[in-house]
């Protein structure tokens, strides 16, 4: 007899997670997602910004057949970082493994296009504007609002929670004193900023095949990726009260800051670029800390929501995707028994998204004395640790992005480091109960 599983949420997490229970022949799947479906809205009205995968999220992308190549066709593939500085030439950091950058709903739009072309009639349904709203332990049914329309309810088998940082279902299960959960304000914002990779008059172009980074001083910065069609995606982070952009008042004036601050984007940039950011409305960002990550032996959380972490490292959706891995390896394990698969899932995979918490808040220096050390560790400290591995340590981030050590080894490795940066935050970089 086939067993339903209802997922809540058509992000990356809930998607790929289809895609591998789909892939064992005995599940039928139901998807509710709270947004419109993405075939249909116009990309204007999409939340747009990029993600970069590396080898932990593309493992878990590789196992299904198809799926690497139907992403590639989305993004762009990367080598590195230049970060670029108002005089002289940019500095390159080579990573060792290529990484894919994506647009989140070009992401979703891969995953599902392809979920569809592979499955549908009785095995998958998929319901857009449909957003979860309550969920009933004991008769297994959870509450859906369309909408348009009056509520109704679904029973389930298995219920997975892959609704994003505001998940609803873990909200249902925190009040109802199933599991506990942190959830913090990231003090830094952030806008996204749309520009073409090539000037309008076609002299300057900025690398397609890197990630573009541009400090703007007082703790912003512009991280910028290429993207298909010789366009750059990417956000302006900075912190409140310091906003930048907040200095001018007019497009003009941002468009001469941007010339000023960071001459290699203010060439390509254009005054509509300037005007659409000024527009935007500052994004805020969220951090959630669960323990544990599942209920009982019918209900599993995966992805933002049960572990959102900030963007600084990129690790958010890699995480994601991996989760989804990680469980179906457990799901083979126990020959899909999920009394025993969900204990063990949360065994296995919580110490790493907790190490991934810790990572992704004291990767990079919080404060200005550590600069210099960092500086040394990306640089000459990295050629160090290839020729003397035993005397010099590599950086965290080498760890995280070149391979898929697991995050809670990463982190014993480098918590001399993740300690001393914690240590030295100061007050205003430290992130507040959201
Ligand atoms: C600016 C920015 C840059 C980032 N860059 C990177 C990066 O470079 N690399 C990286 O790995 N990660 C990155 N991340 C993190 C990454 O976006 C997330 O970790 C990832 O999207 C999580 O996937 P998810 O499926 O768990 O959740 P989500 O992507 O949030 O998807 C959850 C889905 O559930 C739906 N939903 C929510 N509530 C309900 C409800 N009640 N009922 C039904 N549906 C619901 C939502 O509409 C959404 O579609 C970045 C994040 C930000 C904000």
């Amino acid at each position: 007899m086939m067993q339903k599983i209802v997922i809540i949420g058509a992000g990356p997490a809930g998607l790929l997670l289809a895609h591998y229970l789909l892939a064992r022949g005995h599940y039928q799947v139901e998807i509710y997602e709270r947004r419109p479906d993405p075939r249909r809205v116009k990309q204007s009205d999409q939340r747009v910004f990029p993600i970069s995968l590396q080898a932990r999220g593309m493992s878990a992308i590789r196992a299904i057949p198809g799926l690497e190549a139907a992403l590639s066709e989305k993004g762009v593939w990367a080598k590195g970082v230049f970060l670029h500085r108002s005089k002289g030439q940019p500095r390159k950091i080579e990573r060792k493994t290529p990484q894919l950058l994506i647009e989140r709903n070009q992401l979703t739009l891969a995953l599902l296009q392809h979920l569809l072309a592979g499955y549908g009639g009785e095995a998958l349904t998929i319901t857009f504007d449909c957003a979860c709203v309550g969920i009933n332990q004991d008769s297994q049914t959870v509450t859906l609002q369309p909408t348009a329309g009056e509520p109704f309810t679904v029973r389930f088998d298995r219920l997975v929670g892959a609704d994003g940082v505001r998940s609803q279902v873990r909200e249902a299960l925190v009040a109802s004193g199933d599991m506990h959960c942190q959830q913090e304000l990231v003090p830094q914002r952030y806008k996204p900023l749309f520009v073409s990779r090539v000037s309008q008059d076609k002299t300057i172009e900025l690398a397609a095949d890197c990630i573009h980074r541009w400090d703007l001083g007082k703790r912003a910065l512009v991280l910028m990726t290429p993207q298909r069609g010789d366009r750059l995606s990417g956000i302006v982070i900075f912190l409140p009260g310091i906003n930048p952009l907040e200095l001018f008042t007019t497009d003009e004036a941002v468009l001469a800051y941007f010339q000023a601050k960071c001459p290699s984007l203010g060439q390509v940039m254009t005054l509509e670029n300037t005007a659409d950011l000024r527009q935007r409305p500052v994004s805020k960002l969220i951090t959630v800390k669960c323990d544990r990550m599942h209920v009982g032996d019918r209900i599993l959380l995966i992805g933002d929501a049960v572990h959102a972490v900030t963007p600084s490292i990129s690790q958010g959706c890699n995480a994601s995707l991996q989760d989804v891995m990680v469980f179906a390896q457990q799901l083979d394990q126990f020959q899909d028994d999920w009394s025993q698969t969900l204990p063990a899932f949360t065994a296995q995979r919580l110490p790493d998204v907790h190490a991934l918490r810790d990572l992704s808040d004291y990767c990079f220096p919080l404060s200005k004395l550590m600069i210099p050390e960092f500086l040394f560790r990306v640089t000459l400290g990295r050629k160090l640790n290839h020729w003397f591995p035993q005397l010099f340590k590599p950086f965290p981030l080498e760890l995280i992005v070149d391979g898929d050590l697991p995050y809670s080894e990463v982190l014993k490795q480098c918590q001399g480091w993740i300690n001393r940066v914690r240590r030295s935050a100061p007050p205003q970089l430290k992130s507040s109960k959201a």
